[in-house]
């Protein structure tokens, strides 16, 4: 395919990436028991941990964020411990049935799509049992909300024996995420979101309470063992071959990440977010998500105008060269979703909403 054919991605993941993110994957490649490896691993490290506002480590993965979700239990809940899930949306679901998967006893705060979870939810569910940990997803990329996790992260801290493990795959790097303030054992992500890395590496800070936890637990796995990968992590390493060319775009990610700045970054998708809610309303759409709970880094409309997506889809990429996201799961078509994460800024989003103004007035 030729770069005149490429479609602009204007998806929840993967996302578009730049291409001087994508050169960076083309270095000459390096053996991960050089010591050039152990220096790019700790310039990682230390970028990393800044980003995740951590001071402990943040393990990086061969793999997609699912991986992380399975680490997760298998270091983090006891054979004879139960686990609570916050579930309400297609990826919190999903996590649910990770741990049912891998023989965990598996207690859900079900919410209806589009809702958030509140902290008096999480407060009464643990005040009736003993759980080890409490599993929350940050941004629900299906519904577009965004749960409240620091207040979460409060309520779970009253409970010394249970663990707060938060996937922040669509959340991390596009609104506030504070690891070590928020109590958090353990946030993980993916590349392929508001990073906007290519998709295949994965990235989890985790806390000492985990590690320690995971010591009490005998058959942890292989792939995903925190304490494997603490292990060569203490030495700059990875226990089996990293993605090393995507290592290459964090690194140069990272850079142009923690030069635009943190508060500055989540404060460009909360201005998109506004520009986003703006023109869905005033196009006679909706916002699926719950007021107060509505994401900075992806909106899920409501496609209260009947609007067939499909032909939208079409449309955008045959008349801007742009890929549109038709909606997720069940409510696939009743809704559509526009990212505004990663490096997507206000000229792509004002280009994208003119093609949608242009696509309703074609249809009509
Ligand atoms: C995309 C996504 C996942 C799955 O991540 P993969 O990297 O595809 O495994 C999990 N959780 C959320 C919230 C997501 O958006």
């Amino acid at each position: 395919m030729s770069r005149a054919d490429h479609k602009r991605l204007f998806l929840p993941g993967p996302v578009e990436v730049r291409q001087e993110i994508l050169h960076a994957q083309t270095k000459p490649m390096i053996g991960h028991r050089m010591p050039e490896f152990a220096a790019l691993f700790a310039r990682l490290q230390d970028k990393l941990k800044q980003s995740f506002f951590t001071e402990s480590r943040v393990y990086i993965s061969g793999s997609s964020g699912s991986g992380l979700w399975e680490g997760a239990i298998r270091c983090g809940i006891r054979d004879e411990g139960r686990v609570l899930h916050l579930t309400g949306g297609a990826f919190s679901e999903r996590w649910a049935q990770v741990s049912r998967a891998n023989g965990k006893q598996v207690d859900c705060i079900q919410v209806d799509w589009g809702r958030a979870h509140t902290p008096d939810m999480v407060a009464e569910a643990l005040d009736k049992q003993a759980y080890d940990a409490v599993c929350v997803v940050h941004n629900e990329t299906s519904t577009g909300v965004t749960n409240p996790i620091e207040a979460i992260g409060a309520v779970v801290s009253r409970y010394p024996d249970t663990l707060f493990f938060v996937d922040t795959v669509s959340g991390f790097l596009g609104t506030e995420l504070r690891v070590d303030d928020w109590g958090i054992d353990i946030a993980l992500t993916s590349s392929q979101k508001a990073f906007a890395l290519p998709p295949g590496v994965a990235f989890a800070a985790v806390s000492d309470r985990l590690l320690d936890r995971a010591k009490s637990i005998e058959n942890r796995g292989y792939y995903f063992d925190f304490l494997t990968l603490e292990k060569s992590l203490q030495k700059n390493n990875t226990p089996s071959t990293p993605p090393i060319a995507l290592m290459f775009a964090a690194d140069a990610q990272l850079d142009a990440i923690l030069e635009e700045g943190m508060e500055a970054r989540w404060s460009r998708h909360r201005q998109m977010r506004d520009a986003t809610h703006k023109w869905a309303l005033s196009r006679g759409f909706g916002l699926y998500a719950q007021d107060g709970y509505r994401s900075d880094t992806v909106t899920t409309v409501a496609n209260t105008r009947g609007m067939d997506v499909a032909a939208m889809d079409e449309f955008m990429q045959r008349e801007c060269g742009i890929a549109m996201d038709k909606g997720y799961g069940v409510i696939k078509g009743q809704t559509f979703r526009l990212p505004h994460m990663g490096d997507v800024d206000m000229k792509m989003l004002t280009e994208v909403l003119g093609g949608l103004d242009a696509f309703l007035e074609s249809a009509q």
